[in-house]
């Protein structure tokens, strides 16, 4: 049996670039306005999870159509804000306002975006499901009626130090006391201790926030899901406040962020997360399979 010598060439890495130039040199990608403009927690938690699709995201600007979990997230949302809103105005709304309320949000946006509906009847199917899931939060929301908000769809920005861009995110609530509380839509219930694990991230960065709008501690944080199943379902995970581990873990996240920026080091991670990430086909090709 012989042995075949296979001899090796440094590749040239300009050759075997696998993405588009995005029109600029490194320098310039690293100092592109907005990329660096501000951090936020979906900037970070997109990076953390694959810099390929970061890139896609962020830097190559690729649209593609509005995944319908996440048009139903943003319409739940929208009515939940509306809520908390005349709650915090101490003016009473009724069921029927926040209906007509989900229906005008949703035909506005509808309009606008192209959302990748599987089937003609999928729309309307999917606005009675949102109004399951809002009237269920109704009925089950631990929280008072009276009580009043600390603040609602609270935007902060803030500086993390020299060097650093600012830091900016919008909390949904914030109860009285200072518990930040954040909605979650989702299609299953989330696992014990599994939703803390995988929103680390954005809680620390709205920690930060909170902190540093009102120059006190928040007092810990609380998920409300809001679950897509046949019968709706309302899970509230709560948690203390962000732990000195937590914030450590952020500001590694954001050096490696920046760093990597500068670098351009847009390297996939090939996972199960793949499944439901936008770009699958283009990342497949890029990479030649
Ligand atoms: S398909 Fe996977 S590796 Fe490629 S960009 Fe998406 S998440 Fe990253």
């Amino acid at each position: 049996m012989s042995v075949a010598t296979v001899h090796t060439i440094a590749p040239d890495p300009a050759a075997i670039r696998l993405l588009p130039d995005p029109g600029t040199s490194v320098s310039e990608v690293s100092s592109e306005p907005d990329l660096l403009r501000y951090l936020s927690a979906s900037r970070l938690k997109c990076w953390q999870s694959c810099r390929r699709q970061f890139y896609y995201r962020y830097v190559e600007r690729i649209v593609v159509p509005t995944a319908p979990a996440l048009f139903i997230g943003r319409q739940i949302h929208e009515v939940l804000r509306q809520w908390n809103w005349a709650k915090w105005k101490s003016e009473p709304v009724s069921p029927e306002q926040l209906q007509a309320a989900l229906t005008e949000s949703w035909e506005r946006d509808s309009a606008k975006e192209f959302i990748s509906w599987k089937t003609p009847d999928d729309e309307a199917t999917a606005q009675t499901q949102a109004w399951a899931m809002l009237e269920t939060y109704f009925a089950e929301c631990p929280v008072a009626p009276d009580e009043q908000p600390e603040g609602v769809e609270v935007e902060v920005e803030c500086s993390l130090g020299a060097g650093i861009p600012p830091l900016y995110g919008i909390i949904d609530l914030v109860r009285p006391g200072g518990r930040i509380v954040d909605y979650k839509s989702a299609a299953r219930s989330p696992s014990d201790g599994m939703a803390a694990h995988q929103h680390a991230t954005q809680l620390s960065c709205y920690a930060l926030l909170y902190r540093s709008a009102t120059g006190e501690r928040e007092t810990g944080f609380e998920l409300h899901h809001l679950i897509k199943t046949k019968t709706p379902k309302v899970i509230i995970s709560t948690y203390g406040p962000m732990s000195a581990a937590m914030e450590s873990e952020l500001f590694f996240l954001i050096d490696d962020y920046l760093e990597g920026i500068a670098r351009e080091a847009w390297v996939p991670s090939p996972g199960q997360h793949c499944a439901w990430c936008d770009h699958l086909d283009l990342c497949r090709k890029r990479s030649g399979m």
